[in-house]
């Protein structure tokens, strides 16, 4: 999804989820671990659920349609994208959805395309044989019962081909203004650091995560956090000392050395 960059002299990666910014994770200057605002640190996963929503929207401001990283204009677009991010980066996406989108602007387009002329288009993603198949297939799915549009309800998206919980979510939330929440790696990792969660599947942590959260933040949410797991509490080595989380996350420096006072 498309990158407009939040803050000032911070940059993110694209990401295989489709989602937020496209651009290298560059190091933040390490800041001093800070009180929690108001009544102290939340104890309970709702509190900080909350709290972290807060902290994220002031460090990643923006629309979910700002910080998301796939360049699209409209749902149908937006879910072109999305299937192809799988595997790949945004930036990779982005590289070809352009002449992909000016030889096939609307879903009877895609339908009607050739094979051949699609997988060519889309071959940098990866997987071009079977992404070429899942798009293809969902466009004539969305001319054979939808009329050509995007469906905005999760049951009937997730009935097209290549569209996941994950993909519906994202266009429903990006591309049409509605609530849902994208589970992703990043999104998962963050939610059990943070002890929002317990949960690996996917589905459990969006359950999980949107009890916590009004539905208008579910969308915003889910891409800031993929851009703070991208760029911050990264997987393997997270960056404690510069995360603007650190007073209340139970699993602050549990992997790396808390800093001298
Ligand atoms: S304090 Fe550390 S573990 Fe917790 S969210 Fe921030 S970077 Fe991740």
């Amino acid at each position: 999804m498309a990158g407009k960059v939040p803050r000032a002299g911070r940059t993110g990666r694209a990401g295989s989820l489709t989602l937020p910014m496209a651009s290298s994770a560059q190091p933040r200057p390490a800041q001093a671990r800070r009180p929690a605002r108001g009544r102290g640190r939340p104890r309970s996963p709702k509190g900080r659920a909350r709290l972290a929503a807060a902290r994220l929207a002031e460090e990643y401001p923006g629309s979910a349609r700002e910080l998301c990283a796939l360049d699209h204009d409209g749902p149908f677009q937006l879910l072109v994208a999305t299937i192809l991010s799988a595997q790949t980066t945004d930036e990779r996406v982005n590289q070809v959805t352009p002449e992909l989108f000016r030889a096939y602007p609307t879903p009877a387009d895609l339908a009607a395309a050739g094979p051949d002329r699609v997988e060519e288009l889309i071959r940098p993603t990866g997987f071009f044989r079977s992404k070429a198949r899942s798009v293809m297939g969902m466009a004539r799915a969305l001319e054979d019962r939808y009329r050509g549009q995007v469906p905005g309800a999760m049951e009937d998206l997730v009935t097209l081909p290549g569209v996941g919980r994950k993909t519906a979510n994202v266009v429903l939330s990006v591309g049409m203004g509605l609530p849902g929440l994208p589970v992703d790696t990043h999104v998962g990792r963050l939610s059990r650091r943070l002890g929002l969660t317990t949960n690996t599947d996917p589905v459990k942590v969006e359950q999980d995560l949107t009890a916590m959260l009004a539905p208008d933040e579910w969308g915003v949410f889910s891409l800031r956090m993929i851009l703070h797991g991208r760029r911050v509490c990264l997987s393997r080595r997270p960056r404690c000392d510069d995360c603007v989380l650190n007073d209340f996350c139970p699993s602050a420096w549990t992997f790396t050395a808390r800093p001298a006072r």
